[in-house]
């Protein structure tokens, strides 16, 4: 039995290219008012299960149902109710922002007013007579958000919406999307940017080979992970075996090694008792440091503690 408040539901869900599992036997529930960051590196069905819920492909095998109703049969009306933010908009560029607002606005019958509320709200009003093509990237971007949400979505989804973006731009569109939060629109979001995740979405979903292998707040995130600070360093040549034998056993620690560049990340609770520990054991065992760095956790770091790679690579 379905929640009252979810907006999405995913049971079992399965696509497959030839023989490769894009999605696999997936299940999520997002609810109302969600802001939802899906992360993942490249590969690890993200567009796939995305273009899923927006009615774009259709799953092999289980279930997508969006405000209650199926894709097949309710194709109109969830057209109606879904935001499409997408990476790149190609608009005309011979027309000034108001005329491509007006033209978007005519899909939708968006009176005047609307029109008005969403410069207001994508704070490009003084921008209103300005030729598409004279726009900056991050104003583009901004039209592009503003377009999305013409017809007031009850579910939008940001598809990269500020790849590209320099950060004083990518923070503007932050800004609009933390007043499309308040109105209580449902949003799911995929990004490169960890901070961008950190920074907007209540909840992170990190997938990986077509399934989700967590989910949660980022604070449960990398609270799960043991210590709450990193320890990463790389050995002088020489030490090519693991020197896990060397370190410290302090508290919930936990450590990766990448044999192929000798660097070690070592999660720990304290780095103020574990720098010292570690450094008196290694300089017993004769391992010399080549480079050595402190900071606290980050979801880069979650991400190879889960899947043995960066969010980047
Ligand atoms: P990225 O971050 O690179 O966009 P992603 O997480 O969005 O990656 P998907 O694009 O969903 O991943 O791809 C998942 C897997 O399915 C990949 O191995 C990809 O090569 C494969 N795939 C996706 N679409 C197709 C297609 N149309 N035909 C064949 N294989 C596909």
């Amino acid at each position: 039995m379905l929640n009252s408040s979810t907006v999405i539901s995913v049971q079992n869900v399965t696509k497959k290219f030839k023989d490769i599992t894009a999605v696999n036997s997936l299940s999520l529930e997002i609810r109302k008012g969600e802001f939802v960051a899906l992360l993942g590196p490249n590969g690890a069905g993200k567009t796939t299960l995305i273009e899923m819920l927006e009615g774009i492909q259709s799953p092999d095998s289980g279930k997508i149902s969006i405000l209650g109703a199926s894709w097949k049969d309710n194709e109109s009306f969830l057209r109606g109710k879904i935001g499409l933010a997408l990476q790149e908009t190609r608009f005309m560029d011979k027309a000034t922002v108001w005329e491509t607002l007006e033209l978007f606005g005519s899909f939708y019958k968006a009176p005047e007013q609307r029109l008005n509320e969403i410069l207001e709200l994508t704070r490009l009003t003084e921008k209103k007579k300005t030729f598409v093509n004279s726009l900056s990237g991050g104003q583009r971007q901004r039209l592009a958000l503003g377009v999305s949400i013409m017809n007031r979505p009850e579910i939008l989804f940001l598809d990269e919406p500020t790849t590209g973006l320099d950060p004083g731009a990518r923070r503007d569109i932050w800004k609009i999307l933390e007043d499309l939060r308040i109105e209580g629109t449902t949003m799911i979001l995929t990004t490169h940017y960890m901070e961008e995740a950190e920074v907007l979405c209540e909840r992170i979903i990190v997938m990986d080979k077509g399934t989700i292998l967590d989910q949660g707040t980022l604070s449960e995130l990398l609270g799960k992970m043991g210590g709450g600070e990193i320890v990463r360093f790389t050995l002088e040549g020489g030490a090519g075996k693991e020197p896990e034998v060397f370190l410290p056993k302090l508290g919930r620690s936990k450590f990766l090694w990448n044999p192929s560049n000798k660097e070690g990340r070592v999660f720990v609770d304290k780095i103020t008792e574990y720098l010292p520990a570690m450094l008196d054991s290694f300089s017993k065992a004769g391992l010399a440091l080549k480079e050595l760095e402190c900071h606290q956790k980050t979801l880069d770091d979650l991400f190879l503690s889960m899947t043995g790679r960066g969010l980047g690579e």
